[in-house]
């Protein structure tokens, strides 16, 4: 039986989290752009504010929970991970300051899991401290959800390995210590068996910025996700992270925990919005009455509700089967988040920007940024489309095909068979 109860101690530490968010952090989110600042460590807001924040978060034993316990965690588990997260969800600084900030955090699992041990010194344990923000590599610009057209390549070449091609959306590629990149290693067998991973330090000679990508309110010609180009980048052969032909097994490895991390977070954007829409409904007067009076808007209050009932119970239930049967298990749970994730967050950006008007459009309202990033979610990791198609195919394992010409629901033969276990109703059809 799920259980999504918090226990006293954690419960005490979640009301740290919340104050200490609404006080500390969300503060920051109104003077400074948090993609501009977070993944620059040398910006003078780390030093001023946000280490000592970090290490505040670490007094109290809050630091990069999303870690097993041998790299730092602290094992609380994913349910109260996803209460931790939605508090942090309401604010773009919150996860740097609590040491869970993507892509970070599935970087630090890979080296974890596949780095040698210098690389573990050199990248893994900077990175876990927050000293370091990192990079991956595997979107193309010709094709990001199909595997099988990416065509950069590693080649082997004596004692090295050799990147040429060109990447794209490789978030925070500029403030980057190290890449994490997808390459094609053997183009004669599937993409899932002929690609691997490469630990590629910042300023290896051979990367090249194309073009400063960035998403819809950045000025054209400047972004944190560039179109890079490989051109022959050359790496020791230690830095082939995991075996030859293994990038989609590590992928996979990656990109669980931060799915299920980021619906976390959205629960508390959403939650941000409900917030937003109830406040404008008891405030905002036209034609004489509050806009909470009309009936339109309780509408918009009622499927508000539900919708965030529904998803924060739908993450929980998630977190609860990794916690219970472990991440390889929860695939279908977590699949199913990832597609809600957008959907969710978007129909509550919509509900809340339609009920300010002008306001909930404007650059004085957090909401067209938040409108982006639910769109957002539906894209990057993966677009909702192929995640419908993965639990669709993982679903329909638990089913059969009809036996027959009929389904099984078919009422005549229902009924046949009805007769048979029950002879003397036949012939009473009262349906
Ligand atoms: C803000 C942001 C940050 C990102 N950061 C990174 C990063 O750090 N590193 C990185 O490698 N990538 C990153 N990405 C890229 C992201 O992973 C890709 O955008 C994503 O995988 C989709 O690839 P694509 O953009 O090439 O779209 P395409 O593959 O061209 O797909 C376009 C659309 O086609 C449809 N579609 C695709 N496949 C199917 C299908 N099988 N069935 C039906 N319809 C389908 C969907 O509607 C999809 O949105 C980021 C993206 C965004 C928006």
């Amino acid at each position: 039986m799920a259980n999504f109860d918090i226990e006293p101690a954690f419960a005490a530490k979640l009301d740290w989290i919340r104050e200490f968010v609404a006080a500390e952090i969300e503060p920051l989110d109104t003077v400074h752009a948090a993609e501009e600042v977070i993944y620059d460590k040398a910006h003078p807001l780390h030093d001023q504010v946000i280490r000592p924040l970090q290490q505040r978060v670490r007094d109290q034993g809050l630091w990069s929970c999303h870690l097993r316990p041998e790299l730092g965690g602290q094992g609380y588990g994913q349910v109260n991970l996803a209460y931790m997260n939605e508090i942090l969800g309401r604010s773009a600084f919150a996860p740097t300051i609590f040491g869970c900030q993507a892509p970070d955090t599935g970087n630090a699992e890979i080296l974890a899991h596949y780095g040698t041990d210098e690389q573990r010194v050199e990248y893994l344990e900077p990175l876990l401290a927050g000293r370091m923000s990192s990079c991956y590599a595997m979107t193309e610009p010709h094709g990001g959800s199909d595997p099988s057209q990416f065509t950069t390549r590693a080649d082997r070449d004596g004692d090295t390995w050799v990147i040429n091609g060109a990447k794209w959306f490789s978030s925070s590629f500029e403030r980057a210590s190290f890449i994490i990149v997808m390459a094609v290693t053997d183009p004669n067998v599937s993409v899932y068996k002929g690609t691997s991973m490469f630990l590629v330090p910042a300023h290896t000679p051979g990367l090249e910025i194309i073009r400063r990508t960035g998403v819809g309110w950045d000025d054209e010609g400047h972004g944190t996700h560039p179109y890079v180009r490989y051109n022959e980048v050359r790496v020791p052969a230690e830095n082939l992270l995991g075996g030859e032909g293994q990038a989609f097994a590590i992928a996979q490895t990656r990109l669980g925990g931060g799915r299920l991390h980021h619906a976390m977070r959205t629960v508390g954007a959403v939650a941000r919005c409900f917030d937003m829409l109830c406040e404008r409904a008891l405030s905002r007067t036209t034609q004489g009455e509050l806009l909470a009076r009309k009936q339109m808007t309780q509408e918009k209050i009622a499927d508000a509700w539900i919708d965030l009932t529904q998803f924060r119970l739908q993450v929980l239930h998630a977190a609860w089967v990794v916690d219970t049967k472990g991440a390889h298990a929860a695939r279908r749970e977590i699949a199913g988040v990832k597609i809600a994730t957008p959907k969710v967050y978007h129909d509550a950006v919509m509900r809340t920007i339609q009920i300010h008007g002008a306001l909930g459009v404007s650059n004085e309202m957090p909401l067209s940024r938040m409108l982006l990033a639910s769109v957002t979610m539906g894209i990057a990791d993966g677009p909702t489309e192929v995640h419908k198609i993965t639990l669709a195919r993982d679903v329909l394992k638990d089913h059969q095909p009809a036996t027959g010409d009929w389904p099984s629901e078919h009422l005549p033969a229902r009924r046949a068979a009805s007769a048979l276990r029950y002879p003397m109703f036949e012939g009473r059809d009262e349906h």
